[in-house]
């Protein structure tokens, strides 16, 4: 039988290499964002692919016919007879470095500081991938149970999984699915997502005016577009910053007794918040954050302050996303924030909806075979229960 104490013993021999298999995936700028140069895209992909052969994975190759830009790379370990499969994700792609001022160190020379290692992509999500390398290292390349991996190419830019998976029934057969790509609630504490929220998102235009004219002349009875959808904006919550958008229940709070409940000082410097900077709804932060809706501006279109002119505004535009619960149509909340939006516009100014999408939350089984929440205590799906490989 393999223990606890025997895994983490295991792990604990091999982390060496395992930071060493980490720096050099982070070494490469594996953007697969247009305009970026793509061998270095092909770079990650081919030492994806040695990782996983050295791993110990069989048939390990490129998904060269996925549709989007860039390969996934494939391989698999069978298991003993009767064991169940896992299929393993992660993604080797990165987003871009952004500012480069605002990096301590240069974002693909992987740096060492207080025990983290430092790079873009270090944590999303070559992490994933070398984490999942490192799990089978750590059963030297021979799991208790069946294993297939997909590293995706290009899940930051447009994973083109969502097609490919269908055409390919057989290559993503599982009775378990481990998905490598989330953070911890805090360092050195492993943390099993099972709930993730859908959303709903659209763009909003206001118009008041057929063009602008001078504020100068016209201000004070006319009122501008911008100020109108800034009104219309504000109605999204109420003054303790609760959704009170018409018709739907902020107060979601369904498999409560699930969440592990986030310390407040470890959330704030998670969120980059700003210190005196209050969080806002009253609800628990795990309340809040996975059975929780939120309603965030991510786009506006309106003049630059640098083009500023005495003018009225005569049209502005918001794009608009909802984080909706799981299990709660994201359809609908959609739905309800096109008429919220409709009615609440002052001054009969024209409202214009537009590019909507919505798409539902998930919701993973917490009864399965995957799922222990006390590893050790042998339930049918911990790690004891299965028998150690024969070497
Ligand atoms: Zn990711």
């Amino acid at each position: 039988m393999t223990t606890t104490q025997d895994m983490r013993q295991a792990v604990h021999q091999i982390m060496p290499t395992v930071i060493d298999t980490l720096k050099q995936l982070v070494s490469i700028p594996s953007i697969a964002t247009q305009g970026y140069p793509r061998e270095q895209v092909l770079e990650a992909a081919r030492t994806t692919e040695a990782q996983l052969k050295a791993a110990g994975f069989q048939q390990v190759r490129q998904l060269e016919e996925l549709s989007g830009g860039y390969p996934a790379v494939y391989g698999e370990i069978d298991g003993p007879p009767g064991t169940p499969t896992v299929l393993l994700y992660a993604h080797y792609d990165v987003q871009p470095p952004g500012r480069a001022q605002e990096w301590n160190s240069p974002p693909f020379e992987p740096t060492e500081r207080n025990g983290r290692l430092y790079g873009r992509g270090a944590a999303d999500d070559k992490s994933g991938v070398v984490a999942h390398i490192a799990t089978i290292q750590a059963f030297e390349g021979r799991p208790p149970v069946g294993i297939k991996i997909i590293i995706e190419g290009d899940e930051e830019f447009s994973s083109s999984l969502s097609t490919y998976i269908p055409q390919h029934p057989d290559l993503f057969k599982a009775d378990i699915i481990i998905i490598g790509d989330h953070g911890n609630i805090t360092v050195g504490q492993p943390t099993l997502t099972t709930t993730l929220r859908g959303y709903a998102e659209l763009t909003v235009e206001v118009r008041t005016l057929t063009d602008q004219v001078h504020n100068g002349v016209f201000g004070g009875p006319v009122p501008d577009a911008l100020v109108a959808l800034c009104r219309m904006i504000a109605t999204l919550h109420d003054k303790n910053g609760y959704i009170s958008i018409r018709g739907l229940d902020p107060n979601q709070q369904q498999e409560k007794n699930t969440l592990v409940e986030i310390p407040e000082e470890t959330f704030r410097k998670a969120a980059k918040l700003l210190p005196g900077v209050e969080l806002i709804g009253n609800a628990a932060l795990s309340a809040q954050l996975w059975t929780g809706y939120s309603a965030n501006v991510i786009g506006l279109d309106a003049p630059a302050t640098s083009d500023a002119s005495n003018a009225l505004i005569d049209r502005a535009r918001a794009r608009i996303n909802l984080r909706v619960p799981a299990g709660q149509s994201a359809e609908r909340a959609l739905e309800l924030l096109t008429q919220h939006l409709e009615t609440v516009a002052p001054w009969h100014a024209r409202v214009a909806i537009s590019d909507s999408h919505a798409s539902n939350g998930f919701v993973a089984k917490t009864d399965g075979l995957a799922y222990t929440p006390h590893l050790g205590r042998g339930g049918p799906g911990c790690l004891h229960s299965w028998p150690k490989r024969e070497r």
